[in-house]
Parts: C-alpha cells; structure tokens; sequence
C-alpha cells in the first residue's frame, strides 16, 4: 500500500493521510490547518486526489485539525462512509455545523473588505448546510470491533484516551497473499484527563503512524491543580467579584464540571462555600456537547462509571446551569451578586466570552481564569501575557481583574505516556512514522524512540509517499501528485491577483476619464501595457 501524507507532516494541525491499496482508497482524517494565516491558506488547496474515488474515511476523533476538511470534501464530490465511534459522530454533527458557521461568518466579514477595495467576493471553504448533510455519511462503529470492509480490508477501533469517542485505529491490508498491519495513533491521552479511559494498549504492529505533540516534553506534576481552582474561586467570591473562565466547548468544559463534581463528596468549609455560588456553563455548544458527553457513557473510565451507577450524574452538580438564549447571556452581566461563568471560546477570539470579558476585565475583584493554553496572538495570550489594555468588541479596556493561568489541564500524552504506550506493543513496528508535532520536537522524540527499543522513525514532509509492504518500506519515487496539484494552483491564483489588479486598474482609468492624470502619465501606462499583452500572448502560447 502506498501512504501520502498530507497534512499534520512537520505541523500540529491539518490531519490527513491517504492510503492506496490495490483495490481501494482511503483517508485517516480529513482535519483543518488551523493557526496562522499561512497555514490556514492550504485549506482551500484543492486535494491531491479525486474526492469521488475515496471509499473511506477513518475518523480517530472529532477535533476540528482531524474532522474539519470533511464538509469541504463532501461538497467535493466524496460519497464514501466516514466510520467512527459514536461519540464521535454525535460531536461532528455539532462541531462541524459550528465551523461550518465560523467559516461563513468569516468569509462575510473578508468579503466586506474586499467589497471596499473593489474585489469580487469569495466563497466560504464550506457552509453550516453543508456540514449538517455530510453528516448522513457518517457511520459508527464500537471500540473493539473487528470490521472487514472488503476481503482485503479491516479495521478495530481502540480508546485513545484523549476526548470522548477518540480512537487509536488498527488497519489490516492484504495485497499479492501478503497482510500488513498499520496502526494511526490519532491523538493519545494523558493518563489522568477526568472520565475518560487510558489509551488502549495495542499489541502488535507492522508500521506505526504516532502523534508526537509533546513527544520531547513532560507534563509538570498537578497534584495541586483542583486546589488551587478552588482557592482562586474562594478568593475571588471572597472579594467581591466574578471568575470567568474561558473554556474550550468540548472536552475541558466536561472535564471542569466532573471535577467540580468530584469535590463535593470533600467535607470541607471552602468547597460548601463554592457550591452555594451559582455557575453558568454560558455557550450553546458547550450545552450541547455536554449533552452528548451524558449520553455516551460507554466511553466513561471507572471513577465516572461508578458514579451513574450510583444514580449520581457526574457531570451536574447543585448551582450549576445552562444559559441558552443571547438574552439569557446578558442578563448574566446584569446580576448583583457574585457567579461563575464558564464560556467559550478558549482563547477568548470569538463567542460570548468576549461579553463577559468586556463586564470584567475593569473590575479589580474579578478574575480571569484560563485552563488551557493560549496560542500566540489570541487575545487570552495577550491577557496571559500581562497585557494593561486590550481592543474588545470596539473599546478599549483597562485589564484591573486578577488574571490566573493553571496549566494541569492537557489532552496529549508526554514524552513518558508516549514511549510507555509504545513500550506495550508485544511485536514492535518495524518501523515508525511521526507526525502532529513541531519537527525539532520530532527528531528528538525520533532519537528516544531509537534508544529505548532500536527501531528507525521517519519524519514526513507534507505530500511525501511512501509504499510499505509486509517487509520493508520504500520512498515512493513517484513525483507525488500533491506538488503537481499545488503548482498548478499557485499558477491559478497568481492568475486571479492579475486580474483583479487589472480589473482595479480598468476602474481607476474609467474614473479619470476626466482627465485628473497628465497625459504623459496615461501615454507611459500605454506602453507598459503594449509590453504585458505582447509577454502574456506569449505565455498563451
Ligand atoms: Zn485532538
Ligand atoms: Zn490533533
């Protein structure tokens, strides 16, 4: 079979690896490259493939760097089946349509922009319609099933650990009387994340497809990490002010609420204090994600099992509620007394946190509560970051509120869980390929992977293949077809700018036909452009 690797290769983000065998095509991921501008550009490249000759797309988890490009090859023509967990297909069906929703949201605000500079208008890379129809194709699958989706193709999803429903898969191809086994990591959990399980052991496998995000790291112990939640809640409600944490919808909001949960068996005068303050979990998709972490219980560890056995939810707790209307959102910043507001998004860009923010930041008792790390250039960094004033919502806000960072909260194994988890593998990969990471962290994580049990890694390049068999693996030679798709693009759209310059310039000219320019000034313009038609009925040619 023959893997191209097409996105998360040297990079966190933009997940996708295309698999050729002889008989069928498939993808692991269809993600989003996410973060800066240059990266975000190549999700509107064109995929090196037709969509429409993919059977499969094997989902390892909802996360929008792996789930988020599927809408977008949907409408491209892909009528295959995307097969995941359960979990994991209930979570697309609200997180894609919310992207889906970012994405025309912002395409409209772009298009007003280029309205003024007189440029025609682009699409959305995909609509929130067309997120809600690829979902139809979309099938679950539970963990442990063995799945033989054509003679010489199978699969098994196993617990990743890492979100609810993620998945390790294990694929089986045969070709020519030979079977060779590849498993993709998808994303690995940390050992301690709240209701979930640890990642599955695997025993065995030919080749190994792993994520490396803290490959070279390890996480700092955080024993005290509820302590000191509580503490900064106490000290806050204390003064007289609000917390405000700006959560991640999915995922680390769940996480917050189990463990606020879990404190209430604590008999202890703070924790009694904490659960007589109202918390809001303040964002529609927060809601709805929680719903869909009740429903999914089969994906629980035992700690969270053993509660809904007991007939107690561990995901609710006394105080707690659920804002749904924008105006129930404001009426929070109305109230007199003192709450707790959970809110998305997490790095404070978009959504209702940014209200809750803006009644807060200028108070001295408040605080600000970050869980989650804060990319470079959000504006939950420049709080981080100690910033004094920050534009919100078109004002400028003096920062007078307590702002805390805890940092125990992370949804990726480290360097340790890594190697554990590969140290488990009975028959070792005879080799092993390492992707979603940064590449200095790759190599060094390459040369732990060498030391501890003597096998060779390959870091990949964006669009790189490779043909592994039963044996051995070769680096295709073929010139992969994803830089020739890419040039042709590159080409397209220098093509577009030209025109557009052009059409700008066709404007100006109209404009002054008044004749506000000298004429020396149109006669130089003449036979600059007398040049460029005689250069482009060349390139035509
Ligand atoms: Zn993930
Ligand atoms: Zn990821």
């Amino acid at each position: 079979m023959k893997i191209t690797f097409l996105g998360a290769a040297k990079t966190v983000t933009g997940s996708c690896y295309y698999v050729e065998t002889k008989s069928t095509k498939f993808l692991v991921d269809c993600g989003m490259f996410q973060g800066h501008s240059k990266e975000t550009a190549l999700n509107a490249e064109a995929f090196p493939f037709n969509p429409s000759e993919i059977d499969y797309i094997f989902l390892t988890h909802c996360h929008i760097d792996h789930s988020g490009r599927i809408p977008k090859i949907y409408i491209e023509g892909f009528k295959g089946e995307v097969i995941a967990t359960q979990a994991t297909v209930d979570l697309c069906s609200i997180m894609l349509p919310d992207c889906g929703h970012i994405q025309e949201i912002e395409t409209e605000w772009l298009n007003r922009k280029r309205q003024r500079s007189g440029k025609h208008p682009i699409a959305p890379l995909y609509t929130c319609q067309d997120a809600l129809d690829c979902i139809k194709l979309f099938r679950s699958v539970k963990y442990g099933e063995l799945i033989q989706l054509k003679d010489d193709l199978k699969v098994r999803y196993n617990d990743a650990g890492h979100i609810l429903g993620s998945s390790i898969i294990e694929v089986w191809v045969n070709e020519n009387g030979e079977e060779s086994k590849v498993v993709f990591s998808g994303d690995l959990g940390n050992k301690d994340i709240p209701i979930l399980r640890d990642p599955s052991v695997i025993d065995s496998a030919d080749y190994l497809v792993i994520e490396s995000t803290y490959g070279n790291r390890l996480h700092q112990d955080k024993t005290n990490k509820v302590d000191r939640f509580v503490d900064i809640i106490n000290e806050t409600i204390e003064r007289g002010g609000n917390v405000i944490i700006p959560s991640f919808a999915v995922g680390r909001t769940q996480e917050i609420i189990y463990d606020l949960h879990k404190q209430r068996e604590k008999f202890d005068e703070k924790l009694q204090r904490l659960f007589s303050i109202p918390v809001f979990v303040d964002s529609p998709l927060a809601t709805s994600a929680t719903d869909i972490f009740r429903r999914n219980l089969d994906c629980y560890d035992e700690e969270a099992r053993k509660y809904i056995e007991n007939g107690d939810n561990p995901l609710d707790f006394p105080g707690l509620q659920f804002t749904k209307s924008p105006d129930e959102s404001r009426a929070l910043n109305e109230r007199k007394d003192n709450i707790i507001i959970i809110s998305a998004s997490g790095m404070c860009e978009a959504g209702r946190i940014k209200h809750h923010l803006k009644h807060n930041l200028w108070k001295k008792e408040s605080t600000i509560l970050f869980v989650g790390y804060q990319a470079i250039g959000t504006l939950g960094r420049k709080l981080v970051d100690g910033a004094k004033k920050v534009k919100l919502l078109g004002e400028e806000i003096n920062v007078n509120a307590r702002i805390e960072m805890i940092d125990g909260f992370s949804g990726h194994a480290d360097k340790e869980g890594l190697l554990g988890w590969i140290g488990k593998f009975k028959k070792k990969p005879k080799q092993v390929f390492i992707v979603h990471g940064e590449e200095e962290g790759m190599l060094e994580f390459a040369g732990f992977i060498k030391e501890q049990f003597g096998v060779e890694s390959i870091i990949p390049s964006k669009g790189e293949s490779y043909i592994v068999n039963a044996n051995r693996v070769i680096q295709s030679t073929e010139k992969p077809e994803v830089s020739y798709t890419f040039k042709r693009l590159a080409v397209v759209e220098m093509m577009e700018t030209l025109k557009e310059e052009l059409d700008e310039l066709t404007e100006i000219l109209k404009l002054d036909l008044k004749q506000e320019k000298e004429d020396y000034e149109i006669d130089e313009l003449r036979i600059k452009l007398k040049a460029l038609e005689k250069s482009m009925v060349d390139i035509l040619r």
